[in-house]
């Protein structure tokens, strides 16, 4: 193994990504400030969450996320405390932002416990408006993971996401096996993106190939961790889906493969 050390342009960039609008790209922290000020007014809130119900039901599509998740979680019937409560919780999630986006393993060890914590203490009986709020909170970390892989500008002809990201680490060969090479290609809609001009969608175009970014920390277990650097490590397929996939490994014996300086 090859122990890493994260460059700080990375967290910086990082942070900007997480914390900060540019142009029509809003951040996951406004997104979450959003929703936050909506729980303030609970009553406007709860009438919203029954118009979309009977708005979804009335359009007879098939069964939708948003009525899944309204049955599901029985969100008709939530309390106005339940939706304060909320607004409690995404608060504690806006003030972490800035440490998940640079905190390593025992950060985000501490962060993951205070929001359970947060969870048990603001919502202590709704258990089903409880998992909403978890599940909730948790999807918009992996939709932000999943816009990163596309990118996104942080700033004027700047891009960042994971193609850039990887870049910063300036590696030959996977940290974990020391053995498979690890090459980034860009392609040209790549190439084009990052130069700021606009991408050609007639012309023959070459393809391009990077490393995968392997969430040390399962994603999907730990949500809240999916855009965070010290759980984003630079790795080859083989490493990243053919040995581990969404296993939980011995974290801590090989989390120290990202060190902070
Ligand atoms: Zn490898």
């Amino acid at each position: 193994m090859i122990y890493l050390t994260i460059p700080d342009d990375v967290l910086e960039n990082h942070k900007i990504y997480m914390c900060e609008d540019f142009a029509n790209r809003i951040c996951l922290k406004t997104q979450f400030n959003v929703i936050r000020n909506k729980c303030q007014r609970p009553m406007i809130y709860k009438k919203m969450i029954r118009e979309e119900y009977h708005r979804e039901k009335r359009s007879n599509k098939k069964k939708s996320k948003v009525i899944e998740n309204i049955e599901n979680y029985s969100l008709i019937s939530c309390k106005d405390e339940d939706i304060i409560a909320f607004g409690e919780i995404l608060n504690e999630v806006i003030n972490e932002m800035e440490n998940l986006c640079t905190g390593d393993i025992n950060e985000l060890t501490r962060i993951e416990k205070s929001f359970e914590n947060a969870l048990i203490e603001h919502i202590p009986r709704n258990g089903k408006f409880r998992n909403y709020v978890r599940a909730f909170i948790g999807d918009k970390f992996l939709n932000s993971y999943t816009n990163f892989s596309r990118g996104g500008y942080i700033k004027e002809g700047k891009v960042w996401n994971r193609i850039e990201y990887v870049e910063s680490f300036n590696l030959n060969v996977c940290p974990y096996c020391n053995a498979n090479f690890i090459l980034t290609i860009k392609s040209d809609n790549q190439v084009a993106r990052a130069e700021g001009r606009n991408i050609e969608t007639k012309t023959e175009k070459r393809r391009g190939t990077s490393p995968e970014l392997d969430h040390f920390l399962p994603k999907h277990k730990y949500p809240l961790f999916s855009m965070s650097p010290y759980n984003l490590v630079p790795s080859c397929k083989i490493c990243n889906q053919s040995l581990k996939g969404d296993i939980d490994f011995n974290y801590e014996e090989f989390y120290s493969l990202l060190k902070q300086v």
